[in-house]
């Protein structure tokens, strides 16, 4: 890799980072003794096509990138084992006549530059290095087993583990109690610890947020939530039920023979070289227990708040939110919609040396190197209100807790704000003046508001079209008259930028790069609210709806609704998804 200083000179020379965050990363990368274009790839703080070219400049060899139509054969993909090409980071993706093509994230890498000249020796080849992004890397990584092989291997599991349980009579359940006594193996416990580790993998390969392990009728059914909807992913025969769900029961530490109450629990595994943390909950249906998986993966959540595409307009009112002494920041939103997520993007700027920052979560979603994350457990009667109480004891500057659900911990949040700490969580409201009905119903005094709140935050999620098969329409008629009247009403600078005779939308198609669903991933849209003098007066005076939403536009606040449109016309998302999460706000 490029020596961390080289690295942070060629980032701000090219003006990919300014000098705070040059100086935030070059101290991190010290603390955590990792090298600084590691960190980059993990915060997805610079775009990897930018980062990419910037080290083709440095080390002069030319960079290649790869589509999803490129298809590598095996042949040649396998000239590099799959053990050799993740440790080494390389990839061959090409062998024309006495060529081998390969690409490379680190070309100084000595040992990676050993294996090569062995290989090319070998096989009397000539080898021609290119650089590739860390994604075109992972992806073609995948190749080496495809989610068919896997379910070959599952199948193959399968076989094994029927052949194995035939001469048996016993329930397989009280069986894997006496393996776990033993803290053995025994062989016919492998090919089910097989399967289940093959479907984690998997469901980390496919960036799957949840994966749903269901006992139906006449088959185990395995779903993942892909990009916020469930696909069955694989179904397997009903009688492996007990067993799949005794392994994975004792991986998260559960009681096994407890089979009639929901339970749950956590366990943590290294896929790839990244700690992933899986949290499980067993449900009891008439049918057999069933088992929900969410995958925190955090090199998918945690995102800065760039890498979530909040804009400048959004982003400047957001820092100088942050820069304040103390009070309270507010995200809401409905489940789902990614609000926490934004949290830990504003976390991360919290996160350094001289800042105690510490957080309630439930749960806790992402580990974040250098913060004091706990995980509340009401059943014991530590809860985001008792653990409020403690927390404030530990001497903290910045407090995140997970969400504000009961009279008692608005209280206790607003209290904290008020004694000097930066206090952040979430509020479940349509948008961002419904945060302050919200708290006043939970018996907070008015008053208190304007002192302790400094931000309130809304959000939804849409689609991010498919850039390879979105198609640019012109809108007519009624929609047109809806994207205007929100341009119309942006403010003066903005709506210089995006008022026009003719709006270009685009419209999702589906291709073979998206599996045919015309999106791929989500991207949220934000309204941000700021306390400002007026909104105070407001709020002592009368803060009826009307008054509020009327005292927001004064502000110049971007709604939810403007900041989707905005997105929608440069191509982003689909304007009918945007107004259709933002109907209820018009
Ligand atoms: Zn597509």
């Amino acid at each position: 890799m490029i020596p961390n200083k080289t690295l942070i000179e060629l980032l701000l020379k090219n003006k990919k980072i300014d000098q705070a965050t040059a100086d935030k990363l070059l101290k991190e990368s010290e603390n955590l003794n990792r090298p600084v274009e590691e960190i980059i790839y993990e915060r997805n703080l610079i775009p990897q096509d930018e980062l990419v070219k910037i080290k083709s400049d440095y080390y002069k060899i030319p960079v290649k990138t790869f589509s999803k139509e490129d298809v590598i054969p095996n042949e040649v993909l396998n000239i590099i084992p799959e053990e050799v090409a993740r440790t080494h980071q390389i990839v061959a993706f090409k062998k024309e006549g006495d060529t081998l093509y390969v690409g490379m994230l680190s070309p100084d890498d000595q040992q990676a530059q050993d294996i090569l000249k062995f290989i090319a020796k070998q096989r009397k080849l000539n080898i021609a290095i290119y650089l590739v992004t860390k994604s075109d890397l992972e992806n073609i990584w995948k190749n080496y087993r495809s989610f068919a092989t896997r379910l070959k291997e599952i199948q193959d599991s399968v076989e094994i583990f029927k052949r194995q349980s035939k001469p048996s009579h016993q329930p397989y359940q009280q069986r894997v109690v006496r393996i776990d006594e033993a803290s053995g193996i025994i062989a016919e416990e492998a090919p089910i610890i097989k399967i289940v580790s093959t479907i984690l993998e998997e469901s980390v390969e496919s960036n799957a947020s949840d994966i749903h392990i269901e006992p139906m009728r006449n088959k185990l059914r395995v779903r993942f939530r892909l990009d916020g909807e469930l696909k069955e992913m694989l179904s397997l025969p009903l009688e492996l039920q007990p067993a799949i769900v005794a392994r994975i029961k004792i991986l998260s530490d559960l009681k096994i023979d407890e089979t009639r109450i929901p339970q749950d629990g956590r366990f943590r595994t290294i896929l790839d070289n990244k700690e992933i943390d899986f949290r499980v909950a067993t449900f009891p249906t008439a049918l057999g227990e069933k088992v929900a998986i969410r995958v925190l993966n955090p090199y998918v959540g945690l995102r800065t708040l760039d890498g979530l595409g909040i804009r400048e307009y959004h982003k400047t009112i957001i820092e100088e939110a942050i820069a304040k002494p103390f009070g309270m920041i507010l995200a809401t939103g409905p489940t789902g919609s990614g609000k926490t997520t934004t949290l830990y993007a504003i976390l991360q700027g919290f996160n350094k040396e001289s800042i105690n920052v510490v957080s309630l979560e439930d749960p806790v979603e992402y580990f974040i190197e250098g913060l004091n994350q706990s995980q509340v457990k009401p059943e014991i009667g530590y809860d985001f209100a008792s653990g409020l109480r403690q927390i404030v004891r530990q001497d903290p500057d910045v407090i995140m807790v997970g969400e504000i659900r009961d009279n008692e911990t608005a209280a206790l949040a607003v209290h904290a704000a008020l004694t000097g700490h930066i206090v952040l969580s979430t509020l479940h409201t349509n948008n961002a003046v419904g945060v302050i009905p919200r708290l006043i119903d939970m018996k907070i005094e008015p008053y208190l508001l304007p002192a302790s709140l400094i931000l309130m935050m809304a959000q939804r999620l849409a689609g991010r079209l498919c850039d390879n098969c979105k198609q640019k329409e012109e809108a007519t008629g009624s929609l047109r008259e809806v994207i205007d009247k929100s341009v119309a009403s942006l403010p003066k600078d903005l709506r210089e930028k995006y008022r026009k005779d003719k709006y270009e939308i685009y419209l999702p198609q589906g291709c073979k790069e998206c599996n045919f669903k015309g999106t791929k991933g989500r991207l949220p849209f934000f309204e941000v609210l700021k306390m400002t003098p007026s909104l105070e007066e407001v709020i002592l005076k009368d803060p009826s709806d009307t008054n509020l939403k009327a005292e927001a536009e004064k502000q110049g606040m971007i709604t939810l609704r403007q900041d989707g449109i905005i997105k929608a016309l440069e191509g982003l998302v689909s304007i009918d998804e945007v107004l259709k999460e933002t109907i209820e706000m018009e």
